[in-house]
C-alpha cells in the first residue's frame, strides 16, 4: 500500500496477532498421567492483521461468528494485548507508555458493547454509570456532574430527567443510547463498537444507527463499526474490510466492495445477503459447527465457500494485494 501523501492514521494496527491457548481441561490433565499426550491448543484469533484508519472515517469490520473481528476490535481499543505487531495511537505507540500516561491517552479510544444491559452496572443510577469516568479522570467537578451527565443524555436523544433512573428501567434502544453517552463522556475521538445495534429491533436499529450519523458529524468522531450485518454496514460506513479466519481477505470502500467484491468469500457473502442468518445456519449444519480460528474448515483450507480452490490454497496463505485502486484483496486468483 503507497503511504505517501496519506494522512497520518488516527489509530494504526500494523500486522498484529493475538493467540489465545487453550488450557487442557481435568479429563485432558487425568488422561496425560496415563501417558494419552494431549497438549494445549493454540488458537490464531488474529492473524498478522494490519489496519489504518483516517480521523472521521467510518470503517466496518466484517465477518461471521469466530472470526476475529471482536478479538481486533478489543486490540483496537487495548482490552486484549498483543501477542504480536504494533498498536498505534496519532503515530505514538502508546502500549509503551508507563500505565498513567497510557490511561490518559486511552480515553480517546471507547468501545461501545453489543449488549448495553450486561455491560452497564444495574446498580449504579445513570447519573453514576454516565458521569464517573469524567469525574475521575478529572473532566468534570463532582458537582458538575449532574448537569454534565444531563447535556449528554440530551446529545443522544434522551430525556435529560432520566438521569436518576436504573438501567432496568429503560428499553433496549434507551440503554443502547445511555451505553453511547457513557462512551462519549470521556471525550474520545475514536469509538470502537461491537454490534452495537445486533440486539435492538430492526426500527430501533435505523434511529440508533442515524445517531451514530449524526454524533459523527457533530463531534468529528472515527468509527470502527463491528457487524455480521451487511445491511448495517452499508448504511454507515466509507470502507468495509472483511475479516475471514482471523486474516483480512478484502478490504475497499463500501461502494466498492458491494459493487465489484474480488474475494470469492465476499462474493459468497453478498450472495447470502440479507438471508445470511439462514445461510448461516443451513451451511454450519452441512458442514457440522462453525468455521472457527478453533475449528478451521476442512476442504478448502482457507475459504470453504470458494469453488476455484487450487492446490497450492490449502498450504500457501494468499497474501493482501491491490486488485484495484486501493481495493484489496487476499486470494491467489488474483496473481
Ligand atoms: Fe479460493 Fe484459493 Fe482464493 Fe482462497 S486463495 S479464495 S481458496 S482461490
Amino acid at each position: 500500500m503507497d503511504m505517501m501523501n496519506k494522512p497520518q492514521p488516527l489509530l494504526e494496527l500494523r500486522e498484529v496477532s493475538k493467540r489465545f491457548v487453550k488450557s487442557l481441561d481435568a479429563a485432558a490433565k487425568i488422561a496425560n498421567l496415563f501417558g494419552a499426550g494431549a497438549v494445549e491448543e493454540t488458537v490464531h484469533a488474529v492473524d498478522e492483521v494490519s489496519l489504518a484508519i483516517t480521523s472521521g472515517e467510518v470503517v466496518g469490520l466484517v465477518g461471521e461468528s469466530g472470526c476475529g473481528k471482536s478479538t481486533l476490535g478489543r486490540m483496537a481499543v487495548g482490552l486484549h494485548g498483543l501477542t504480536s505487531g504494533t498498536r498505534l495511537w496519532k503515530g505514538e505507540q502508546i502500549d509503551l507508555l508507563d500505565a498513567k500516561a497510557r490511561r490518559a491517552k486511552q480515553l480517546g479510544i471507547q468501545m461501545i458493547f453489543q449488549d448495553p444491559y450486561a455491560s452497564l452496572n444495574p446498580r449504579l443510577r445513570v447519573q453514576d454509570i454516565v458521569g464517573e469516568a469524567a469525574v475521575v479522570h478529572g473532566m468534570v467537578s463532582a458537582a458538575d456532574q449532574k448537569e454534565y451527565v444531563e447535556s449528554l443524555l440530551q446529545r443522544v436523544g434522551l430525556d435529560p430527567a432520566m438521569l436518576r433512573r436504573f438501567p432496568h428501567q429503560f428499553s433496549g434502544g434507551q440503554r443502547a443510547r445511555v451505553g453511547i453517552a457513557r462512551a462519549l463522556a470521556v471525550k474520545p475521538e475514536f469509538l470502537v463498537c461491537d454490534e452495537a445495534v445486533a440486539a435492538l429491533d430492526v426500527s430501533i436499529q435505523a434511529q440508533v444507527l442515524n445517531l451514530f450519523i449524526r454524533l459523527r458529524d457533530e463531534l468529528n468522531l472515527t468509527y470502527l463499526f463491528i457487524s455480521h450485518d451487511l445491511g448495517v454496514v452499508r448504511h454507515l460506513s466509507d470502507r468495509v474490510v472483511i475479516m475471514y479466519l482471523g486474516r483480512v481477505v478484502e478490504s475497499a470502500s463500501a461502494d466498492e466492495v458491494f459493487a465489484r467484491a474480488n474475494h470469492p468469500y465476499t462474493q459468497a457473502l453478498l450472495a447470502s445477503a440479507p438471508k445470511l442468518e439462514v445461510r448461516k445456519t443451513e451451511f454450519f449444519a452441512v458442514k457440522g459447527e462453525i468455521p472457527s480460528p478453533l475449528h478451521p474448515p476442512s476442504g478448502c483450507h482457507f475459504h470453504p465457500r470458494c469453488t476455484h480452490a487450487m492446490a497450492r490454497c490449502k498450504v500457501e496463505k494468499p497474501a493482501l494485494k491491490e486488485v484495484a485502486p486501493l481495493h484489496f484483496s487476499a486470494c491467489h486468483l488474483n496473481d
